[in-house]
């Protein structure tokens, strides 16, 4: 008998990618299947990035680079975040990484272990929960409720916050719920966390560019005071289409940094040469194809919650930023994760059960709107038929 890491049995995973599977299959067996379950940008990568990678190649970049990343990318990093957020950042606290996701995987090794206690947002990006629960820390859910529009209350996380806290992960604009936190509640929490030395802070701001109605993204980097615990998550698969590339980076307090790069050193070495070439060319290039996108996912949003709140049993609040709605669909009187399935198997529709991204995601599914307009009205209609079918069964 082999001898696994009992942890290994904690491990989770992305549900999301059971339901494409079996979308998939389903396509195999020559059905029209419509994907609102994927989240990513239904765009190709801007032609200015793929030719930087290419020249990076024809150049000669093709060997191990810095653990941490090359510097010029890390200034292009620190450059955009001045631009953006108004904020000074030390190229020396940017660590490069494969994607958005290993600056998660890292933080939470780093802070996690069985004796702790982590705080995540539920409904929230299911990766948190798994690797919190690797680490064999204490999972402590942020319940995000819909009457808040998915933000979280300060106070209410300020609450749950014990000596066994080691660290809060924050996600704002959020996945599933295309929530995005108020101003305020990010200055009262901060303000909270000044009685909260030991706790850390981890901000997944991967959507920072996909905000709408006006609303302006605040990165918890505006707070001086949270610097030395704070370590913010951003990366380039969603605002410039790179989801396969594997390009993100983490801000780390500089006392962290040596740390993270080590697991970096432990775990992959470095990023590919080449695509951190493209991340450079993609944030000092022209910006006009990331925001082409912003806006198309703007109009699409107009389009698909309107389209949801007249779905019989639906109610969907408008999103302020990511591409998701994320409606409640308990009058419906179905379970999660049973509507997921009849709209996937009768309807053709690929969507996410609310429960995929924590238990307070019962009662609602997650529909990406990274897909055409007439996509989304067709397999809105289609559900409807469904659900009106339903209704007139059971009645
Ligand atoms: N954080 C959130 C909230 C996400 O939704 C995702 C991807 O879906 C990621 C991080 C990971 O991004 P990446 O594909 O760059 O690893």
């Amino acid at each position: 008998m082999l001898q696994i890491n009992k942890n290994m049995d904690h491990l989770g995973t992305e549900t999301a990618f059971e339901v494409l599977a079996r979308a998939a299959e389903l396509e195999r067996q020559g059905r029209d299947i419509i994907n609102l379950g994927i989240g990513q940008p239904d765009f190709s990568t801007p032609q200015h990035i793929v030719e930087a990678a290419q020249k990076a190649l024809s150049d000669g970049h093709h060997g191990y680079t810095p653990s941490q990343g090359i510097l010029p990318l890390r200034e292009a990093v620190a450059a955009d975040l001045n631009k953006r957020h108004n904020v000074e950042v030390n190229p020396d606290a940017v660590v490069i990484m494969p994607g958005g996701k290993p600056t998660m995987f890292f933080s939470i090794l780093m802070f996690g272990e069985p004796g702790s206690e982590i705080l995540y947002p539920d409904p929230g990006f299911p990766i948190y929960r798994s690797m919190i629960e690797y680490t064999g820390a204490v999972p402590v859910p942020i319940a995000l409720k819909e009457e808040n529009g998915f933000s979280f209350k300060a106070g209410e996380v300020l609450s749950q916050i014990t000596p066994r806290t080691r660290l809060i992960i924050l996600n704002s604009p959020g996945n599933p719920t295309g929530g995005a936190v108020p101003e305020e509640e990010i200055k009262h929490l901060v303000e909270g966390l000044m009685a909260h030395p030991h706790v850390a802070i981890l901000s997944d701001e991967i959507y920072s560019r996909m905000l709408y109605d006006g609303r302006r993204h605040v990165s918890l980097l505006r707070y001086p005071e949270l610097r030395d615990r704070l370590i913010m998550l951003d990366g380039w698969s969603k605002t410039y289409a790179m989801t396969g590339w594997r390009l993100g980076y983490g801000v780390w307090p500089e006392a962290l940094v040596e740390k993270v790069v080590r697991l970096a050193v432990n775990c992959h070495s470095c990023v590919n040469a080449p695509t951190q070439f493209a991340g450079i060319a993609a944030l000092e290039g022209p910006q006009d194809d990331a925001l082409k996108m912003v806006q198309a996912f703007d109009e699409r949003r107009r389009v698909i919650v309107p389209l949801l709140n007249q779905l019989p049993g639906f109610r969907c609040v408008e999103p302020g930023g990511a591409f998701y709605a994320f409606p409640n669909i308990s009058a419906t009187n179905m379970q999660a994760k049973e509507l997921q399935n009849r709209i996937l198997e009768d309807a053709g529709v690929a969507t996410v059960a609310g429960t995929c991204f924590g238990i307070h995601g019962e009662g609602y599914i997650r529909f990406s709107y990274a897909n055409s307009i007439d996509n989304i009205k067709t397999a809105i209609e289609r559900i409807g038929a469904l659900l009106t079918n339903l209704k007139a069964v059971s009645a």
